[in-house]
């Protein structure tokens, strides 16, 4: 049976970050990935060129139960010392808006980065691999506890035995690249707490009547401001084949409880009444149409407000039309009927309770030796490279302590 110091199961962000850290401190540490290729989800991120991590990084930018837990890592790995690495790597980059960090060139830089640093610490990663049980050293019979050995893990490839055992097997989204619920198992064997999971970052989907309304503005883009009771998102908004998606719907999504409306400010920077006043004033012969369309799409305007409306000259609008007009753009109300689900989504919301984690060191409270990092734990970031960052963060704090 193979021995080793440490076990990480997961080849992606979090998990090659943890074997980085425990292979510099001389551990000996093996990666086991069911996948073909590390970091998969690393190389489709921020369409290809993986949105690493952001200037700003709070702990307001993530959702948990425990709102409080993901301070700790993040202010002992931040984003600076992420960029340290990405500069040794002189991997070039550049800043989006909000902060938001991408690669120049592509993702794959990030991805050969990682395993560069992961043979400079003589990390093993072995891919294609199985896992078929995981047991404790008291499960078995004869198994050599006294060497401090905690865990075996059982795969298609050959029993391991290990002094510590870190799960990196991330959340739900996309499982044609291989998410698995392994992480959620491996808790649930050990009698940790799982906290329900859902799709965060998605794409949401329209009731019947309206998908078919807006399905003919597909492709259709605009910079809005959406919001519910909890939260407000000043992004853009994508009208899709089905339904509503574009960044700030990514966003709201994260916050968004099934049956809630959703509220859409689709001329955030501008006080329509006061404008729509001005221009009688200025151009009363002008149609409402005429106007609107130095400011919205057209056909985003034909779907939302009545033709005889939009043929109104400015002379015959009235302030309380004016009043509807500015209702409608600057507070379209729509009511979503689900999201695209794990399909789509770019993380998973819920997870491994980190009630039950050590916010410093990511091992559990009840098992010795036992570690979940990344997404597979109940902490979420917003889109804006947050997510990759709590993967760095809390793979780094592990590696310290495996
Ligand atoms: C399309 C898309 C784009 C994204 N873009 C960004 C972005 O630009 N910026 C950002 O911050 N975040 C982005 N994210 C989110 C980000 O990719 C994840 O939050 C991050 O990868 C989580 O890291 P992780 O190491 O916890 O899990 P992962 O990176 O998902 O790694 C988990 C690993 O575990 C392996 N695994 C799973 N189950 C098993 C099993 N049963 N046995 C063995 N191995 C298993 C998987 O093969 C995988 O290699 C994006 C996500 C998606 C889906």
């Amino acid at each position: 049976m193979l021995e080793v110091d440490v076990v990480i199961i997961g080849a992606g962000a979090a998990g090659l970050m943890c074997a980085i850290e425990a292979g510099k401190r001389g551990r000996k540490v093996l990666v086991l990935d069911h996948a073909n290729r590390a970091g998969k989800k690393i190389l489709m991120s921020g369409g290809g060129r993986c949105n690493f991590t952001n200037y700003t990084v709070e702990a307001q930018n993530y959702l948990s139960q425990n709102p409080h837990f993901c301070k700790s890592a993040l202010s002992r790995y931040t984003q600076w010392d992420f960029l340290a690495l990405i500069n040794k790597h002189k991997i070039p980059f550049h800043e989006r808006e909000h902060g938001q960090l991408f690669c120049n060139d592509s993702a794959k830089d990030i991805v050969t980065m990682l395993l560069a640093e992961c043979e400079a610490a003589k990390v093993k990663i072995q891919l294609n691999t199985q896992i078929e049980k995981i047991n404790t050293a008291q499960d078995l019979p004869g198994f050599k506890n006294l060497e401090g050995l905690n865990f075996s893990i059982m795969t298609d490839k050959g029993t391991i035995a290990t002094q510590s055992l870190v799960i990196a097997t991330g959340g739900l989204s996309i499982p044609k690249i291989g998410a698995t619920p392994f992480g959620y198992q491996v808790a649930q064997q050990f009698g940790i707490n799982v906290l329900a999971t859902r799709a965060g970052l998605v794409p949401l989907t329209l009731h019947a009547e309206d998908k078919n309304k807006f399905a003919p503005l597909s492709g259709i883009a605009v910079p809005c401001e959406v919001s519910n009771q909890r939260k407000s998102f000043k992004e853009a908004v994508l009208f899709t084949h089905r339904g509503l998606s574009g960044p700030a719907i990514l966003q709201i999504s994260s916050y968004w409880q099934a049956g809630e409306g959703i509220v859409i400010n689709l001329l955030p920077n501008l006080d329509l009444i006061s404008f729509l006043k001005n221009k009688r004033l200025q151009k009363s012969q002008a149609k409402l149409k005429t106007l609107l369309v130095e400011l919205l799409p057209k056909r985003l305007t034909a779907t939302l407000l009545p033709e005889a409306l939009l043929e109104t000259t400015l002379a015959d609008l009235s302030d309380a039309k004016i009043t509807q007009v500015a209702m409608q753009l600057h507070e379209w109300t729509i009511k979503p009927n689900s999201t695209e689900g794990y399909r789509t989504a770019e993380v998973t919301l819920g997870g491994v309770d980190c009630a039950a984690i050590s916010s410093k060191t990511m091992q559990s409270q009840q098992v010795a030796g036992l570690f979940f990092i990344g997404e597979v734990l109940d902490v979420s970031g917003w889109l804006g490279g947050y997510n990759f960052q709590w993967a760095w963060s809390s793979g780094w704090c592990a590696g310290q302590y495996v």
